[in-house]
């Protein structure tokens, strides 16, 4: 029999705010990570008639701040091993990094590539996963691992064996169905059995190599898709062999939050990507809204995403958001709307 998950935990979402490192600190931006805000500055338009140099601040707390020099396992440590710990206890949980293109979702989430140091918030809950697991005596673990890009609306399974000879067309979506119960699956997602760190390790990688919408110094095209990777922990009663608990633990990056296409110069494509990142971003908010709120309707039926992580948001899981902020001058009109959404959702 498969034991209920343990009692309900607070439900609030933990929103960290990551200020990725920048060549010249622009002077606009400043932070407190004792106090957790963060405040920008920004000049009224003297094209407007406004007094030259008359400012316009806004501040922003959060539940943690991470600064530029903040090092990937001090974000792990603070952002993510609670929740994979509750993972383990049965809780599921879901980590998001949200924010404009170039901000360090990625670098946060997956990691840079260059030094061991820099791996992200997935490769070391896999090896935490897998080394808390080993000690706590009386349980065994069994891990399984799946990995879902969403673009446009359309799933694409990350480690659908033999993927990368087919065309994008060619390959099948992964889709909801719910059954006479009520209860929904996905298709088309594969879920692969993992003992070994590695072989864990070995599915980030070949996921990441296998992302739909490759990505070129000129086309940051895969920053236009939501990638999920999801630890599906079974835990079971060392010596009998009946299936105890059960929880999920997804890693979310999403897809770059920018406005695109205000110049009129946009390309078709970019412009529907746009609108569809836009739309899941925004029932993405209302789901979050709706949990925080209590409200008995959820509409999580809006799109594949609040579909996928229906069971792993609100309720009894545990939710953390990193807000990721680009510091540079230019980028302060979108670092304000990412600050604004992530106080949207606390
Ligand atoms: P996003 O996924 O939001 O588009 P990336 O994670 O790709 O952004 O980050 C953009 C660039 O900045 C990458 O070259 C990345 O390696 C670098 N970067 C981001 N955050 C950090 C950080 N905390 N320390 C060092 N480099 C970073
Ligand atoms: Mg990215």
């Amino acid at each position: 029999a498969i034991e209920p998950a343990p009692g309900p935990q607070a439900q609030r979402i933990a929103v960290f705010l990551r200020l990725r490192p920048v060549a010249r600190p622009s002077g606009r931006i400043a932070a407190s990570p004792q106090e957790g805000w963060v405040q920008f500055d920004v000049p009224k338009d003297a094209a407007q008639g406004l007094i030259n140099n008359s400012r316009e601040t806004y501040r922003f707390p959060f539940d943690g701040l991470l600064p530029p020099d903040a090092g990937q396992g001090e974000v792990f440590d603070r952002v993510a091993l609670p929740v994979l710990r509750a993972a383990l206890d049965g809780y599921n949980g879901t980590v998001f990094a949200f924010g404009q293109t170039g901000s360090g979702k990625t670098f946060t989430i997956t990691g840079g590539t260059e030094r061991y140091a820099d791996r992200g918030l997935i490769p070391r809950a896999i090896s935490a996963l897998f080394a808390e697991a080993a000690a706590r005596p009386g349980h065994t673990y069994a891990v399984h691992i799946s990995y879902l890009e969403i673009y446009n609306e359309s799933g694409f399974d990350l480690l659908e064996p033999g993927r990368e000879v087919r065309a994008l067309e060619d390959l099948p979506r992964v889709n909801i169905q719910e059954d006479d119960s009520g209860a929904m699956h996905l298709r088309n997602l594969s879920m692969h059995r993992c003992d070994t760190e590695e072989q864990a390790l070995n599915m980030l990688f070949l996921g990441d190599t296998n992302r739909v919408v490759a990505e070129t110094p000129l086309n940051q095209a895969s920053s236009r898709s939501h990638c999920v990777f999801t630890l599906h922990i079974e835990a079971r009663r060392a010596g009998a062999d009946a299936l105890v608990r059960r929880s999920k633990l997804h890693f979310v990056d999403l897809a770059g939050s920018e406005r695109v296409g205000k110049s009129g110069l946009a390309a078709h494509t970019q412009l529907k990507e746009a609108k569809y990142i836009n739309l899941s971003l925004h029932f993405l908010e209302q789901v979050i809204i709706s949990l925080q709120e209590g409200r008995t309707h959820v509409p999580y039926r809006n799109s594949l995403l609040t579909m996928v992580l229906r069971d792993s948001l609100g309720g009894n899981t545990r939710t953390v958001m990193v807000a990721a902020v680009a510091p540079e001058a230019q980028h302060i009109e979108e670092s304000i709307s990412t600050c604004r959404f992530a106080q949207r959702v606390a």
